[in-house]
């Protein structure tokens, strides 16, 4: 029996990924802790480790799992931003799921635009306590609206079918773009300087960095809406804090934060929050900040488990690996997957 070590699990992992212990004869073994240098120690005797978005898989633990004689890491998401895919290839397989549910993550991030501008969660607190006033809740129709749309692959274009039944006018930006009526493509500094909303939906790549920073939020319209569930260091935090403090942007949704993964997941009620940076968004009345939750529905999950269970098993079974990723396959396109089956 193989046996599958999981980190950063909760409740809900194992309510989906359980049923398929019998069926794969597979022991899973769950761990809460995130995968790092020092708790990779955990998957000694596994046959292979189980990660999620905020596990860091660097040089130093694809080393020590390599020297455990762990050469596989199923990503149970489909970014692959904390892992050194360098340092793995050669050594330790790296399978994702590339899609589990576009749906779940770009209506997530529509609740977040329609929250922000209509000030629900504001009108929530109020009425909770009988304080039954509309001032300060005025918001403004999505209809006839531009809408930026930053990265147009799988969530993007689900996200632009939606603003699209909205009335939307879009913009997009995508280096790769995917042309279809009603929406325009244009330079990521056009889209800024047009968008009356923003929303991000590239992946976290060392060109991506950062591209919400000063001078692009210099660019964008006075009151403009940002909202980020991608990947939280798309977007400079410190950036985003002077432009909501001038007012510059009107209100921020946030899934993902550049600095999360010490505090995502976790319950810290109780606590003094010690990242200042986190602590001022969150205390800001127009943003709207979430734990990386806009992937969470019954859909997803489902998916992620079978696509995950299916992964491991052609790992094991020798098979090809249409869902590994390496450095090679992302960078250059020289990787011949396509011939071998396995990037090496
Ligand atoms: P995808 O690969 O289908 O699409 C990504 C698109 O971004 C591609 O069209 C690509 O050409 C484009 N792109 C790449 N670099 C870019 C850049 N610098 N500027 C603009 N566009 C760029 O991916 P997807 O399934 O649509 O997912 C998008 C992102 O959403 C993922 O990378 C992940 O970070 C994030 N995500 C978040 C959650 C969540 O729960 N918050 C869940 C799933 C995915």
């Amino acid at each position: 029996m193989k046996k599958v070590c999981f980190f950063d699990t909760k409740s809900y992992d194992k309510l989906y990924f359980d049923p398929f212990s019998k069926e794969f004869n597979v022991e899973m073994v769950y761990c809460e802790s995130k995968l790092n240098e020092k708790s990779v120690v955990m998957a000694r005797g596994c046959d292979a480790v189980v990660a999620f978005v905020n596990d860091r898989v660097n040089a130093e633990v694809v080393k020590e799992l390599w020297e455990m004689g762990i050469s596989v890491v199923a990503l149970r998401c489909a970014g692959y931003n904390n892992v050194d895919l360098k340092a793995a290839y050669g050594k330790v397989h790296i399978v994702r799921v590339p899609a589990y549910s576009p749906y779940a993550v770009a209506e997530f991030t529509m609740g977040m635009f329609l929250s922000l501008n209509r000030k629900l969660y504001r009108a929530y607190n109020r009425i909770r306590e009988y304080n039954f006033s509309l001032t300060g809740l005025l918001g403004t129709d999505f209809y006839g609206k531009t809408m930026g749309v930053v990265g147009t692959g799988k969530i993007g274009q689900v996200f632009i079918d939606i603003c699209l039944g909205f009335g939307m006018k879009v913009l997009a930006y995508d280096p790769f773009p995917n042309e279809r009526d009603g929406v325009r493509y244009v330079s990521f500094e056009e889209l800024c300087r047009h968008s009356d909303m923003i929303s991000l939906h590239c992946p976290l790549t060392k060109e991506s960095y950062h591209m919400v920073d000063a001078a692009s939020i210099e660019r964008m319209k006075d009151g403009v809406i940002l909202v980020n569930t991608s990947r939280g260091a798309l977007i400079d935090s410190t950036a985003l804090i002077e432009g909501l403090k001038e007012g510059k942007i009107g209100a921020a949704g946030l899934d993902v934060y550049e600095e999360e993964g010490d505090f995502f997941y976790e319950d810290y009620s109780g606590a003094v929050l010690p990242d200042d940076e986190l602590a001022r968004l969150i205390s800001m009345p127009n943003v709207l900040l979430t734990s990386h939750q806009a992937f969470l529905t019954r859909e997803a999950l489902r998916n992620i488990a079978e696509t995950t269970v299916e992964n491991l098993r052609q790992y094991f079974d020798g098979e090809a690996l249409p869902n590994e990723i390496c450095y090679r396959c992302e960078k250059d396109g020289t990787c011949d997957k396509e011939h071998k089956k396995r990037c090496f």
